[in-house]
């Protein structure tokens, strides 16, 4: 009977911590929630004025017989509002693809497609560093179930961050190949490499390293996040392999077509 009794007590108070905990997580969840309600709210609101500040000062900027100050303050003035603009697409994206009432819509999607684009919107910013790209890519198209502007939003950000903390002269290999029921993404760098702290914090919300010569790139700390939720959402999962110095291999797994 004593054990009986032990046993009991011990059973409620397992239940309780449970109860406790679960009441925890759920607060925890409706905060997320009104995280993401309160960035998508604020990011609306501050994308309209943005947009006509921006098409005035396009307007301003046509107009003939500026001086010299007058034309570089607007060209100051462009390149912040073109920043904000940056910053508060990525937070709309974050909050879109974060919100689990917007589930993705799946279609098959030809990675090679989606490779062979990003290669080609980044090809202005890895010559200007004379970086090589390599591509590693079976023949034919390489099928993944997804939502193809996401997918292209991974594989844009993967291969803008290689291209941006990497120093001039270096190559990066993009490759992509069948693995059973999946299809593998693979982005390697030969840069500055993520210490094994930053890599723990590496894909929360506007996490920068602090690694002097990564901190020198302009940034918002919003793409990794980007890329996670989005890879999440497809069922996916993401590996990293870096070293500081040396470099890093970023492996996106994707469900196959
Ligand atoms: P952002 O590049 O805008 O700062 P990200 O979320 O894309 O934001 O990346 C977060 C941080 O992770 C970067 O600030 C950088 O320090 C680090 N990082 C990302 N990709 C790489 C890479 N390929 N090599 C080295 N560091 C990287």
């Amino acid at each position: 009977a004593l054990d009986i009794g032990h046993d009991l007590g011990r059973a409620i108070l397992n239940a309780r911590t449970f109860e406790r905990e679960h009441r925890l997580v759920e607060e925890l969840q409706a905060l997320d929630v009104y995280k993401s309600q309160l960035i998508a709210t604020v990011s609306h609101e501050l994308k309209n004025p943005l947009t006509a500040i921006l098409g005035h000062l396009e307007m301003l900027d046509s107009t003939p017989d500026l001086n010299g100050m007058t034309r570089s303050s607007l060209a100051a003035m462009g390149r912040g509002a073109q920043r904000l603009t940056r910053v508060i697409d990525d937070l709309l994206l974050l909050s879109k693809v974060g919100d689990p009432n917007n589930p993705v819509i799946a279609a098959p999607v030809d990675l090679h497609r989606v490779l062979d684009d990003v290669i080609d919107l980044s090809s202005i910013a890895a010559e200007r560093k004379h970086l090589t790209i390599e591509v590693d890519v079976p023949p034919g198209a390489v099928m993944a179930m997804g939502d193809a502007d996401e997918l292209d939003r991974v594989c844009a950000n993967l291969v803008s961050n290689a291209v941006k903390y990497t120093p001039e002269g270096r190559t990066i290999t993009l490759g992509l190949a069948r693995d059973g029921d999946q299809v593998v993404l693979t982005c390697a760098d030969a840069g500055f490499g993520i210490s094994a702290q930053d890599q723990e914090r590496l894909f929360t919300e506007f996490f920068r390293s602090t690694n002097p010569e990564a901190v020198a790139q302009p940034g918002t700390g919003l793409g990794l996040a980007i890329v996670s939720r989005i890879v999440a959402r497809h069922h996916g999962h993401i590996e990293l392999e870096s070293e500081l110095g040396k470099g890093s291999t970023f492996r996106v797994y994707l469900p196959a077509a």
